[in-house]
C-alpha cells in the first residue's frame, strides 16, 4: 500500500499524530494504520541482539522479561513516558519516526549503538541508529518505508538514564539523558536529548572521560558538543546547566560503585 496508495502516513498509537492533527499542523491526510500487525510487537532475543518490534508500546516494554533484564534503562524510561494511557498507545517506532529531538527513547538506542530495521515491500535494511537523523525531524526513512524493529546489542556494564521534565510524568522532557559505564578503563557512552535539533552522542565527552580528565573539564567539552535553544518548555542556559548537572551525576555515580 505504502508504494502503491502513497503518499500515505503510517499511523502506530497515534499519541504524536493526534496532538499533530488537533494543533492544525498535520497536512498528511490519507493514513496507513498498522495497528494490526502484531508481526511488529515481537520481543526476541536472537544471538547477542535484543529486538523491539516497532509497535511494541511502552507497557509491552515495561512487562517484558528480556527488557527488564538486558535494558533496564528502557524499562525505566518507558515509566516515565506520559502516564499509563500513552504507554498503553505509544510505540517505540513511533517515538524514533516521530523524529523529536526530546524523544524519551533516543538517548538510550543512542548510546547503546542499536539499529534500526527499516522494511519496504521491496526489502529490508539496517540503519545504524545514530545515522538515521539528518536533521530537526529529518531522517532517511524512505516513505514507502516502515520501521519494523530496533535492534540493540548486548550492553555491557552499568546503564543509567534521567530525564528532566516539569513533572514526573506527562512531561516532554527539557533535557534527557542516557549513559553506558563499561568500567575497567573502556570509554563511556553517553547520549543525550533537547539540546540540539537531534539527539546527539558526545564522542569528544566520552573520550575526555576515558582519558581520565577531570568532570570539570569533561562538562566544558560536553558544553561544545550540545547546541540548546530557548523554547517553551525551558531555556537555553536552563539545558546547558541541567546537561552538565546530569554529566556529573552519571560520572559520580560511577565513582561510587
Ligand atoms: C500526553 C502525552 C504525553 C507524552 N509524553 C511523552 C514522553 O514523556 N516522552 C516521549 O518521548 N514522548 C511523549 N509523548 C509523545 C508520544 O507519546 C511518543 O512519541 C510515542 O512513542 C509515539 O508513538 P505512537 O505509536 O503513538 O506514534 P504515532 O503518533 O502513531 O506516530 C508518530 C510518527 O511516527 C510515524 N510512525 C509510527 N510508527 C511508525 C513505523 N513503525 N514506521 C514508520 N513510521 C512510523 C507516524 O507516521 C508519525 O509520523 C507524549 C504524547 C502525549 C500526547
Amino acid at each position: 500500500m505504502l508504494d502503491g496508495e502513497g503518499p500515505l502516513t503510517p499511523l502506530a498509537g497515534c499519541t504524536d499524530l493526534y496532538v499533530a492533527l488537533n494543533f492544525g499542523t498535520l497536512k498528511e491526510s490519507s493514513f496507513l494504520n498498522l495497528w494490526s500487525l502484531d508481526e511488529l510487537r515481537r520481543i526476541e532475543v536472537r544471538g547477542t541482539v535484543l529486538s523491539i518490534g516497532a509497535l511494541c508500546t511502552y507497557t509491552q516494554i515495561i512487562e517484558s522479561r528480556p527488557v527488564r533484564a538486558r535494558l533496564p534503562m528502557l524499562v525505566a524510561a518507558s515509566k516515565e513516558i506520559g502516564g499509563p494511557q500513552i504507554q498503553n498507545r505509544g510505540t517505540i517506532g513511533g517515538n524514533v519516526a516521530n523524529a523529536s529531538p526530546a524523544g524519551d527513547t533516543l538517548p538510550i538506542l543512542a548510546a547503546t549503538d542499536a539499529m534500526l530495521l527499516l522494511k519496504s515491500a521491496g526489502g529490508e535494511r539496517r540503519v545504524p541508529f545514530n545515522e538515521f537523523y539528518t536533521g530537526y525531524r529529518r531522517s532517511v526513512l524512505r516513505s514507502n518505508e516502515l520501521i519494523a524493529a530496533v535492534e540493540i546489542p548486548a550492553v555491557k556494564g552499568r546503564q543509567w538514564f534521567r530525564k528532566v521534565g516539569t513533572r514526573a510524568a506527562q512531561a516532554i522532557s527539557k533535557v534527557v539523558m542516557a549513559g553506558v559505564d563499561p568500567g575497567r578503563g573502556i570509554a563511556p557512552r553517553i547520549a543525550i536529548g533537547s539540546v540540539a535539533p537531534t539527539v546527539v552522542r558526545l564522542p569528544s565527552t566520552e573520550a575526555a572521560l576515558a582519558s581520565g580528565a577531570p568532570i570539570v573539564d569533561a562538562q566544558r567539552i560536553l558544553l561544545d558538543e550540545i547546541a540548546p535553544i530557548d523554547d517553551v518548555r525551558s531555556t537555553a542556559e536552563y539545558r546547558r546547566r541541567v546537561a552538565a548537572n546530569l554529566l556529573a551525576d552519571f560520572w559520580r555515580k560511577r565513582a561510587r560503585e
